[in-house]
This record gives C-alpha cells, sequence and structure tokens, in this order.
C-alpha cells in the first residue's frame, strides 16, 4: 500500500481493507500473477460499504485492472473522446482561462475552468466506458468474466 491508507479507507480497520483487497484480487493469466485491487479503488470502496456485492465487486476490480494494463487506456487522452465543437469550446475556455488570470480576475478564471472540467469530464466518461468496453471482451476471453 503506497503512502498508507488512501483518504476514505482511513477511518475503517486496516484488517477490513487488507481483508477486502483479497477478497477481490484474482490471478490475471495476462500479467502471470495474483492482481490486488488497489486499496483506494472503487471496487475496494464499494465492497467494503456494501454498495456493490462481493461478485459485482470482483467484476470492477477485473475491468479497471485489464482496463488500466491490457488496453491503450493509459496512452489515451480524454481529448481524443470529445466531438471537434467541444474540443474547440474546450480550448476556447482554457484559453479565456489563462486570459483572465493575465489579468487578475481570479472569478473568471474560475468560471471558465468549470466549463472546461465539465467538457472533460464528460469527454473522460465516454473514454472509460469505450475502454471498460474493450477490458471486459478480453477479460472474458481469459475467462474471468462470466
Ligand atoms: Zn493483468
Amino acid at each position: 500500500m503506497r503512502g498508507g491508507l488512501p483518504r476514505g479507507l482511513k477511518e475503517l480497520e486496516p484488517a477490513l481493507a487488507l481483508a477486502a483487497v483479497r477478497a477481490l484480487s484474482f490471478y490475471c493469466p495476462r500479467c502471470g500473477r495474483v492482481v490486488e485491487p488497489p486499496p483506494g479503488s472503487r471496487a475496494v470502496l464499494l465492497y467494503v460499504r456494501g454498495v456493490l456485492s462481493l461478485r459485482e465487486a470482483r467484476r470492477a476490480a477485473v475491468i479497471a485492472h485489464y482496463r488500466h494494463s491490457h488496453t491503450g487506456y493509459r496512452d489515451s487522452r480524454d481529448e481524443q473522446f470529445m466531438s471537434p465543437e467541444e474540443r474547440r469550446e474546450y480550448e476556447r475556455a482554457l484559453e479565456a482561462r489563462a486570459s483572465c488570470l493575465r489579468r487578475g480576475d481570479l472569478k473568471g478564471a474560475l468560471e471558465h475552468l468549470r466549463a472546461a472540467r465539465e467538457i472533460r469530464s464528460r469527454a473522460h466518461e465516454r473514454r472509460k466506458k469505450r475502454f471498460n468496453k474493450r477490458a471486459a471482451e478480453l477479460a472474458k476471453r481469459d475467462g474471468l468474466l462470466p
């Protein structure tokens, strides 16, 4: 566990966090080793909180690992998942933010940043969805998902 327990797990018993990580670990045939989900991962947190069942959390852990390690997710960019119009809007918002900062207009800068983040966040969700689909297909092929 890098740097101790992440935010959100701090109030949990370390033994509980560890048990959840163990319960969600799996053998990845592509890595040739047992993979443990990071203690601060969505799968671990939602499993510990009872939001996801063991089965759902395992599926989430497998898909997250496959997405990060066995698809082109890491090399992709949110910007690639913006429409040309969104891309223009995004760049305009970033330029407007920079211009506000140069003028010392902090409030304006924050508004433009918020607009840019909204566009980016939509693109990020699309990117994740696309790579999750690819990850699930690979994991199915490897027999890790039904
Ligand atoms: Zn792997």
